[in-house]
């Protein structure tokens, strides 16, 4: 079967002559607005044509429809039969006759679907079909159903509200749409039962079998207020996420003779150093752990084993460089980062402007989203002591 075929064997048709008295609204439910200034019509016909081999949508109304010009004209995928009758049978049995007399030499599968069920899943329609068609192939019914299992406990009462039978919930379903069967089919069965109140009725009613197909419980007919309530807020956009990451870093270093005082990226005069297996630029480690906290992406450690003679005395800074373009790979530029250096000497307040311009000359970023404080700690600690200095950064990133 060729591609163009394979669209042409499933329509969906939408019977909308109703006018939804239950709503309390001068204008027929169907065209209510959902989302957006669309109405529910609209979301309704979107939502079937988002399923893969549904290529038009009849839509069948009232004679006198003012509305459905406005929302939904004819286009390629959706045709506007004035072929509305008393009942839903009656609709249905008109729009396909009309169909049938235009495309008389087709019998494609038709989907019918309630106007009032914008929330259906594009997937569950999707295993409708699977399960028709393989029903068909085995011979074993000629259409399906969309249905919810029933959950609840369920009860009959009598006329004054008391509660009279307990009734088994063992393989009840609830009835939903899309409704699946081949055109000649409901054009047989659906005109021959006018009481029937779905397809699926009528088509039993003809002594055929249907199958039932379990579908997502929100693909409930919007009845009431509080039902349009409901498929409002289900419509209703998402307050987009900000693509915003924070990161925290934090590093160490121990003061030794022998060693330059590497900090920034930057060397700066002292009588000590900074020991470690790398040159030991504690301010750079903390910003690297920073970002790749930030991106989620490990670790130091984890990028730059200390184990690893590569990275014996390396520049911290070509490790910085690695790490972050990992972090840009991922989609992530810098906001801003903000950095303290706890050290009781050197003095790092004179050199803070060059470390800022090394830092961002590294991250290719303007200096000014580089801060650096440092300070003292008042002779406290292993910083106060000048055994060591320790260094904190915060970054945040976002996408771009
Ligand atoms: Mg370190």
């Amino acid at each position: 079967m060729d591609k163009q075929q394979q669209k042409q064997r499933f329509i969906a048709l939408v019977p909308a002559a109703g006018v939804g008295s239950r709503m309390g609204s001068d204008t027929p439910k169907q065209y209510l607005p959902l989302v957006g200034g669309k109405t529910m019509i609209e979301c309704t016909v979107e939502a079937l044509l988002r399923v893969p081999g549904i290529e038009r949508v009849l839509v069948a109304v009232s004679l006198d429809d003012e509305y459905i010009r406005k929302v939904l004209p004819d286009s390629a995928s959706v045709t506007v039969f004035f072929t509305g009758g008393k009942t839903r049978g009656e609709t249905v049995g008109n729009t396909l006759r009309a169909y049938a007399e235009a495309f008389p030499e087709q019998n494609p599968w038709v989907l019918v679907h309630d106007a009032a069920r914008p929330l259906v899943q594009p997937g569950d329609i999707e295993a409708l079909i699977d399960a028709a068609q393989k029903h068909e192939n085995a011979g074993d019914a000629v259409g399906a159903v969309l249905a919810m299992p029933v959950s609840d406990t369920v009860k009959r009462a009598d006329e004054e509200g008391m509660l009279t039978e307990d009734v088994s919930r063992d393989r009840l379903w609830r009835i939903a749409t899309p409704q699946i069967f081949r055109l000649e089919k409901l054009l047989q069965a659906v005109p021959a039962n006018p009481q029937a109140t779905d397809e699926s009725s009528a088509v039993r009613a003809a002594g055929d079998r249907v199958a039932v197909v379990s579908c997502a419980p929100a693909n409930i007919k919007v009845t009431t207020p509080g039902d349009l309530a409901f498929a409002r807020e289900r419509f209703a956009p998402r307050p987009a996420v900000p693509a915003l990451r924070v990161g925290i870093g934090y590093d160490s270093h121990r003061l030794v003779e022998g060693r330059p005082f590497i900090l920034g990226g930057v060397e700066i005069p002292h009588m000590r150093g900074l020991d470690g297996h790398s040159d030991a630029d504690a301010l750079l480690h903390a910003l690297t752990d920073a970002v790749l906290g930030a991106a989620n992406l490990g670790n130091i450690g984890i990028f730059f084993p200390d184990n690893d003679p590569a990275y014996q005395g390396a520049d911290s800074a070509v490790l910085l460089a690695k790490a972050w373009q990992a972090v840009r790979e991922k989609g992530w530029g810098l906001v801003n980062a903000d950095c303290v250096v706890v050290a009781q000497k050197p003095k790092l307040n004179p050199h803070v402007p060059a470390m800022q311009q090394r830092i961002a000359q590294v991250l290719g970023v303007p200096p000014d989203l580089i801060s650096i404080k440092p300070k003292t700690n008042e002779k406290l600690g292993f910083e106060g002591r000048e055994e060591g200095i320790s260094t904190q950064v915060v970054v945040l990133l976002q996408r771009g």
